[in-house]
């Protein structure tokens, strides 16, 4: 009998200390920027229900379920969650740590930083798996990292039967996407190997996104049916018969300009190396800080020819991109960030520069969140689950301090982030 009573008193301490919630959450007060290019709300109300988005909208027209964790967010700003669409999710070489907690460090890094999303164009054979796997996961866990969707190992052939075969191997591993590369030179895959390519993608209904630079190889690749140029074309101004070739066809865009800086920037010791933004960052990106702030190291950068040329080429990327938005072409946020043996691409920080480097080729800060979030998402085939705030979609969400219509830097200032409507412990 007394035991009984114990049993029954600790049964209702229990209950009455756990939370009150329901497991549903609602964000007030804040001003929505939802990714689509609309208007923002002014003063908002998110209904987060098992990580998805319950209900979005005025205060007057969102009933905000009895229980419900109310999260106060006066004076914010809400966006998507960021998608970088061309990162790169690969180990580090050498590493000491194991591929998949090496991978889950960087995802946790571009969560810190809001890109809630990053788009793998490339593996590596090391870390091909363990990327699908992490993919396989996150819709299955509450998660505390970046969500991600990965190409697996760019697709290849000397012939158009090997780009087929390499293509099928990819399909079966249930990848993504599919990446491949124009570089412009004599190595390239012939025209009617990567049209084979491409033509055994789309039987298998995978898209297709390819590494370009110059505008010749652009046209080349849009021709045979590729539908994401993966870079900026860089050699000269993009015709207006092409952009509307490419708006024609809803071909997607990713100018990855700090790509570009990346290769020249490190010449001298940038300033952002001690912005408080950046040194957030710092766990994973200190080596190779180390590296680019040796004297050795900025000097062979340079004296390198191949370098010097990248500026005027970025310079370049930076006119296109006005005059294809300008088109009506669909661009998306994209940084070549993590990319292994190219130091310098910061997973997480360069996202925020890049967006600033749009807005001062020309885009409005509108047009660059819309390009980082509900763009980026329909330019990856992702947009039914991630990318704008809408009904049904995962609560993939970065809530700012300052409004970033207001100044796009103002990104970086980030007051919470959410993952599925877990908010990431910072
Ligand atoms: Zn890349």
């Amino acid at each position: 009998m007394t035991r009984t009573l114990v049993f029954l008193a600790v049964v209702l301490a229990a209950l009455t200390q756990a939370p009150t919630t329901s497991g549903v959450i609602a964000l007030t007060g804040a001003r929505i920027i939802d990714g689509t290019g609309r208007a923002p709300l002014q003063q908002g109300t998110i209904v987060v229900n098992k990580g998805f988005i319950e209900a979005v909208g005025e205060p007057t027209a969102v009933k905000i379920p009895p229980g419900a964790t109310r999260v106060d967010l006066s004076g914010k700003t809400i966006i998507p969650g960021l998608i970088n669409s061309h990162a790169h999710l690969n180990v580090q070489q050498g590493a000491t740590l194991p591929v998949r907690d090496d991978l889950i460090r960087r995802l946790k890094t571009y969560a810190m930083y809001g890109v809630t999303s990053a788009v793998n164009l490339g593996s590596r054979t090391a870390d091909e798996l363990e990327g699908l796997k992490l993919r396989d996961e996150q819709t299955r866990v509450v998660l505390d990292r970046a969500r991600i969707y990965t190409g697996g190992l760019n697709a290849v052939g000397k012939t158009p039967e090997e780009a087929r075969k390499s293509v099928n191997r990819l399909a079966d591993l249930k990848v993504d996407l599919i990446k491949y590369h124009i570089n412009g030179n004599p190595n390239d895959m012939t025209p009617d190997t990567y049209g084979a390519l491409v033509d055994e993608a789309q039987k298998k209904s995978l898209r297709t996104f390819v590494h370009i630079f110059y505008l010749e190889d652009a046209k080349a690749a849009v021709e045979k049916g590729s539908d994401v140029l993966a870079h900026s074309i860089r050699d000269q101004d993009v015709d207006l018969q092409f952009a509307a070739e490419l708006k024609r066809r809803n071909i997607g865009y990713i100018p990855t300009l700090t790509r570009d800086l990346s290769v020249f920037v490190y010449e001298t010791r940038p300033a952002f190396f001690d912005e408080p933004f950046f040194r957030r960052g710092i766990a994973l990106y200190q080596e190779e800080v180390d590296h680019l702030s040796s004297p050795a190291t900025q000097q062979q950068i340079r004296n390198d020819k191949q370098t010097q040329s990248i500026k005027p080429a970025l310079e370049q990327a930076i006119r296109n991109l006005k005059i294809l938005s300008d088109a009506g072409v669909q661009i998306a946020m994209g940084t070549d960030s993590g990319a292994e043996g190219n130091p310098g691409r910061w997973q997480g920080y360069f996202e925020h520069v890049e967006m600033e480097m749009m807005v001062k080729a020309g885009l409005t800060p509108m047009q660059v969140i819309v390009a980082a979030t509900g763009g980026a998402a329909r330019v990856t085939k992702v947009d039914s689950k991630i990318g704008t705030i809408q009904l049904g979609k995962w609560a993939d969400l970065v809530v700012l301090n300052a409004n970033p219509l207001d100044n796009i830097r103002n990104t970086r200032q980030i007051h919470s982030v959410w993952v599925g409507g877990n908010r990431i412990k910072n």
